[in-house]
């Protein structure tokens, strides 16, 4: 990783010099065949298909580590995934094959032991989730049992018994980061599902592993992308990136946020696929305590339920380490983010309190918040089609101007069913590299 070189640099800055509007001159010089802005999943994944092609390419990163989503957080001393965490739908998931082919273990999550304890405003309670109530919930998300119409998940379970309502909530709070409310059921019923792995030396370093070798310019934010030419020119601190094409893997909070400007501005088709998507607010906090397991084995999961809006699951001693992960998703998660780490730490070790006893505070070493939604270079977990708005990704995936591409998670897998996941932003990697190489 290192920052642009002084060639790239020159040969992008020959350009403008000459010729302001950027590259609409026949003959200019181009620094590369493709830009890649982002190095997560999308982006790792679409440099090694152009790297096959023989394609030249650059790959703009704007924070000062890769793997974006994919980050095994070292910080506690002990690894745990911030990110991306199952290789979901492992059956055709390209990451279950990297990590066969780079020598990393990945275990089904079914053979692990886990235990599960719900609790209710920190008391225990009865087990929830029979398997009528998920049976319930997921007829009304098979496509084969029934058209699924593109309302709000809110909507959706409307008609089923309270109960049962609430669990579908906690699903959209819990997997997919957001209030069911703002949820397209249709975005929802077209995901993959399948087995799910997990890897225990952290799926972000495998994503790091997958990338090693590829020259990668860290600390590299793109702020501006002009197509009006031949090719583009993206505009980045360290200089001027010329290219012939470029794919854009930057979040779609991002890109809403308005962070890179482009140059003519972004096709309706484009924005309209970006104004149909959300961003969920998945997060963790990861708690390290000094070895005190407080009677729970292993794997263990205590899911606590606080009022009808809000609720924390702590996964505890994950691979037997001293950390437990605590999630939260939906408006709640926003709300403790913005509050900042200390208060975020602070409240989850009142939660576990209140589960377990008050030994919690006496045994914890410290903990870190990868508070996603707040995070500039992603502004939330993974995106979601807004109710009305299933039409959003494809919306967003179709090629601007033959020469800009954009893919990640949002654009994943075969009529979206990847989406929300690294294995969807890889095969989106891929499917626009070949677009850009074309
Ligand atoms: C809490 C959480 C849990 C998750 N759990 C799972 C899971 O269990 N399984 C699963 O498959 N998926 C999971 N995901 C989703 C998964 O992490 C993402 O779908 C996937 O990693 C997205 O990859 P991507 O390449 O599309 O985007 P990213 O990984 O976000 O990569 C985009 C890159 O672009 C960079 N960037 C942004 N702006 C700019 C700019 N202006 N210039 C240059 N670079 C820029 C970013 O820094 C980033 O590195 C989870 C995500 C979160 C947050």
């Amino acid at each position: 990783m290192r920052p642009l070189s002084r060639r790239s640099i020159i040969l992008g800055l020959a350009a403008p010099l000459a010729r302001p509007s950027g590259l609409r001159a026949q003959g200019a010089v181009f620094d590369c065949d493709v830009a890649i802005v982002g190095a997560g999943a999308a982006g790792l994944s679409a440099a090694r298909q152009l790297q096959k092609l023989g394609k030249a390419f650059v790959i703009l990163e704007a924070r000062a580590r890769i793997g974006g989503r994919m980050f095994t957080d070292t910080r506690l001393g002990a690894p745990y995934d911030a990110g991306a965490v199952y290789i979901h739908w492992a059956e055709r998931n390209p990451w279950r094959d990297i990590a066969a082919e780079l020598g990393v273990t990945a275990v089904n999550n079914d053979a692990l032991s886990t235990a599960s304890e719900f609790f209710n405003d920190g008391r225990r309670a009865q087990r929830r989730g029979d398997r009528g109530n998920f049976q319930a919930i997921d007829n009304l998300f098979d496509p084969e049992k029934g058209e699924v119409p593109d309302i709000s998940m809110a909507a959706r379970v409307a008609a089923l018994p309270v109960a049962r309502a609430g669990g579908a909530e906690a699903i959209a709070r819990m997997s997919l980061g957001d209030e069911p409310e703002n949820i397209s059921a249709l975005d929802y019923a077209r995901l993959w599902s399948g087995d799910d792995l997990l890897v225990p030396s952290g799926y972000g370093a495998l994503a790091e592993n997958y990338a090693r070798g590829l020259d990668i310019h860290t600390a590299t934010p793109v702020t501006a992308i002009d197509y009006s030419g031949a090719g583009v020119a993206l505009e980045t601190p360290a200089g001027r990136v010329t290219a012939r094409a470029a794919i854009i893997t930057v979040p779609v909070g991002v890109l809403q946020k308005g962070v890179i400007r482009f140059a003519p501005s972004l096709p309706g088709v484009t924005r309209d696929g970006l104004n149909g998507l959300g961003m969920g607010a998945l997060t963790k906090i990861g708690l390290r305590f000094d070895g005190a397991r407080f009677g729970l084995a292993p794997a263990t999961d205590l899911w606590d339920r606080r009022g009808p809006r809000s609720s924390f699951d702590f996964e505890c001693w994950t691979w037997d380490r001293d950390v437990i992960v605590a999630y939260l998703g939906g408006d709640h998660a926003r709300s403790l983010v913005a509050r900042g780490e200390r208060a975020a730490i602070e409240t989850a070790l009142d939660e576990l309190t209140d589960l377990i006893g008050p030994d919690v505070r006496k045994h914890f070493v410290h903990g870190v918040l990868n508070g996603w939604c707040a995070d500039p270079w992603s502004l939330g977990c993974y995106s979601h089609a807004l109710p009305g708005n299933a039409g959003a990704r494809a919306k967003l995936a179709a090629p601007v101007a033959d020469r800009l591409f954009f893919a990640g998670e949002a654009t994943g897998g075969e009529s979206f069913g990847g989406a929300m996941t690294a294995g969807g932003a890889w095969l989106a990697g891929q499917a626009a590299a070949r677009a850009a190489a074309g």
